[in-house]
């Protein structure tokens, strides 16, 4: 066996990026290069903490904080391409590879977060910080850092240590396993059909299926498959009431089929070592741990923003409920209403209401246009602008490549985007960082990219979007602005490095420029006409914008609260999906309605520790997105120069430099109420 030694780190091309513009070679990247990168990448990150910790002189801000944040460049490279192979573009070697990886990575961090010396020197900092004169962000940097270790135990004694660095590592093998049992479970299934069973299906989604299908080996046919861009819109049209419930069920009992890929122990596990984990460091809960760190700071904090807004949902989709059961009844069918009829009817009855189906818009939708809105709208408030180079390698020939200009011209950043669905990329859309901005030392520019799962279409057609979809990708991409637009010192507060019910705003405050009209009449063309949609189809579109929204509010805030119920117990239930089914019978959960993400796939909060009492979130940045947008409406111009630009600057640019109730305050000038997010929502 080849010793690690042999990895030369300043010439591998995981780690050293000789790309074209500064990119990582992926040509000449193989899978079989991670492990011994990864195993010299750790051991050099290990000598750079040694030399830190072992300093025998004075710590300053230069030899400890500087020395840390700047440390583990090579890990942090090869770790960043393989994340990003890990769920765009994996494979059984990669998956092997994680598996092992992933303890390791944990062992790591939890050994330099208990380095007794290390934290030392950041404590002896942190006692004088006064007298050091630090500027607000260093200063905010090194609170943070304190704080980061003594909430991994740097205070516990050495039992206490050794337990909670194994509970780190253990949490971290099972958010893998979760992740990759829903993979497989999502991959393995697939519903072939033949032309007859499509009754119902437009045919932008017949082409997506007969491109799954092909993908599986069987050309001539039609997939549904459990992408939510071919399972949502398959429950959306399809007129088969049979095969509705086949695929409702599939897709709502992802992780939970027994056999190999069940997630019922993986979870359970996982929330008895959270309590656990908790419990050592002195909390009360892990939604206590958690939430320590973010805007809401506390469990009741959260609930006072999700109960009243889950009593107006439940009431809202009560209703909605009736006048579908009346539409299913007229139509016909003397079935109980199910889980299953709730999107077929609900969209019956937005072409009754609004007289036009979703399918009408799709054609105005192309995924180029809309990707060009995303950019223009950029250039309108920010002043960057985007040029695609084409014939540049990344990790799987899909992948697309853009440099991020200022206004004068010169380079900010790189923008890269794959934006189709396929067997070898977990589900969802996300945004994430090759490479982050700051300033410190050399200075680095912000490497950033957005994976999307839209259905590629058969070669030579333009992919068509529907409305949720072109949503996501101005929500990703408002993630990915906050990563390109990053202006700071240290690398630790950059971009989206900011707390978790704070992150969401900027993504979901971009969503709202996708309906501007404005943007709309320029971007909206059609696919054969190339006319701009007509105004009478995009004002039925804004006046159906709440339509819908005591379901989708149910099935959000549903996934929300069993979150919360889960980690804001002191202990762990034994049986976690019979305490799901008890809460939400508690809650009184319509049976016609399913969580967004039930417990055994639910990614965001057992694929790791991301989202773990936190999928609130996305609820507690739609109170801040609601507001923010507001200011600009109040103005009378989406694009107000002088609100832009406080945007940006308090925003977009400011990462987690300061603490994120200041930025808000900077930029509105006050804190916002919930009130915007409701009528937002159509809920008032
Ligand atoms: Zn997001």
């Amino acid at each position: 066996m080849p010793s690690i030694k042999a990895v030369d780190l300043a010439a591998h091309p995981l780690t050293a990026w000789q790309g074209p513009l500064g990119l990582p070679d992926f040509t000449r990247i193989g899978d079989g290069d991670f492990s011994p990168v990864f195993d010299a990448a750790l051991e050099a990150h290990e000598a750079e903490i040694e030399a830190i910790a072992g300093n025998k002189d004075t710590p300053t801000i230069e030899n400890t904080l500087a020395a840390l944040e700047l440390g583990g460049e090579a890990l942090d490279r090869v770790s960043s391409i393989f994340w990003c192979r890990v769920g765009a573009y994996t494979n059984d070697t990669i998956q092997a590879l994680e598996r092992d990886i992933s303890p390791k990575m944990s062992r790591h961090f939890s050994a330099i977060s208990m380095n007794e010396r290390l934290f030392a020197r950041i404590d002896d900092l942190y006692q004088r910080r006064e007298s050091l004169k630090l500027d607000a962000e260093t200063l905010r940097v090194l609170e943070k850092t304190w704080k980061g270790f003594v909430r991994s135990g740097a205070k516990l004694d050495a039992d206490g240590k050794k337990r909670l660095a194994k509970i780190s590592e253990e949490l971290s093998s099972l958010g893998t396993s979760f992740g990759q049992n829903v993979l497989a479970d999502e991959s393995d299934w697939a519903l072939f059909l033949n032309e007859a069973d499509l009754v119902g299906l437009p045919d932008f989604l017949k082409s997506s299926m007969a491109e799954a299908a092909e993908m599986r080996g069987q050309k001539g046919r039609y997939a549904v498959t459990l992408s939510r861009s071919i399972y949502e819109p398959f429950s959306t049209f399809s007129e088969r009431r049979d095969l509705r419930e086949i695929a409702f069920r599939a897709f709502t009992m992802r992780g939970q089929n027994g056999g190999a890929t069940d997630n019922t122990s993986v979870v359970r596990d996982m929330l008895k070592l959270r309590a656990e984990k908790a419990k050592l460091l002195g909390y009360g809960s892990f939604a206590a741990l958690k939430l320590d760190e973010t805007m809401a700071k506390t469990p009741k904090a959260v609930h006072a923003l999700l109960d009243p807004v889950w009593e107006k949902a439940l009431e809202k989709a009560a209703a909605d409920q009736t006048d579908l059961q009346r539409l299913a009844t007229a139509a016909g069918s003397n079935e109980k209403f199910a889980a299953w009829d709730w999107r077929f009817y609900q969209e019956k009855l937005r072409a009754e209401k609004f007289a036009f189906d979703e399918a009408e818009l799709k054609p105005y939708l192309q995924l180029d246009r809309v990707i060009d809105a995303c950019f223009d709208v950029a250039t309108r408030l920010f002043g960057i602008t985007f040029e695609e180079k084409k014939g540049i390698a990344a990790w799987h020939p899909d992948a697309r490549v853009f440099v991020v200009k200022n206004a004068d011209g010169s380079e900010r950043g790189l923008f890269l985007a794959d934006y189709f669905a396929r067997p070898s990329k977990r589900s969802g859309a996300w945004m994430s960082a090759l490479q982050s901005g700051y300033r410190l030392g050399h200075g680095s520019k912000p490497v950033i990219y957005n994976i999307m799962n839209f259905a590629k279409p058969p070669a030579g057609e333009p992919a068509l979007l529907s409305v949720d979809e072109a949503k996501t990708l101005f929500h990703e991409f408002g993630h990915a602005l906050h990563g390109m637009l990053t202006d700071v010192t240290w690398p630790s507060v950059a971009g989206t490095s900011v707390s978790r019910d704070f992150v969401e705003l900027p993504s979901q405050l971009y969503e709202h420029w996708l309906t501007v009209p404005a943007v709309l009449e320029k971007h909206a063309l059609h696919v054969k006409t190339g006319k701009p949609m007509p105004k009478a189809l995009l004002d039925k579109m804004l006046a159906a914008r709440t339509f819908g929204a005591g379901f989708a509010t149910v099935e959000f805030t549903a996934s929300a609260l069993i979150d919360m119920a889960y980690h804001a117990r002191p202990d762990a239930p034994e049986a976690p999906l019979r305490f799901e089914a008890e809460t939400l019978g508690k809650l009184d959960m319509p049976d016609t309605i399913a969580m967004r993400h039930r417990t055994p796939h639910f990614g965001h909060v057992f694929s790791g520790d991301g989202y773990s009492a936190g999928y609130y979130s996305y609820m507690w940045s739609e109170v801040l997105d609601a507001d923010a947008f507001a200011a600009f409406e109040e103005t009378g111009d989406p694009f107000n120069p002088a609100l832009a630009e406080r945007l940006r600057k308090n925003i977009y640019a400011a990462g987690g430099s300061k603490d994120p109730e200041e930025l808000y305050t900077a930029f509105r000038g006050k804190m916002p109420s919930p009130e915007a997010m409701m009528a937002k929502r159509g809920l008032v």
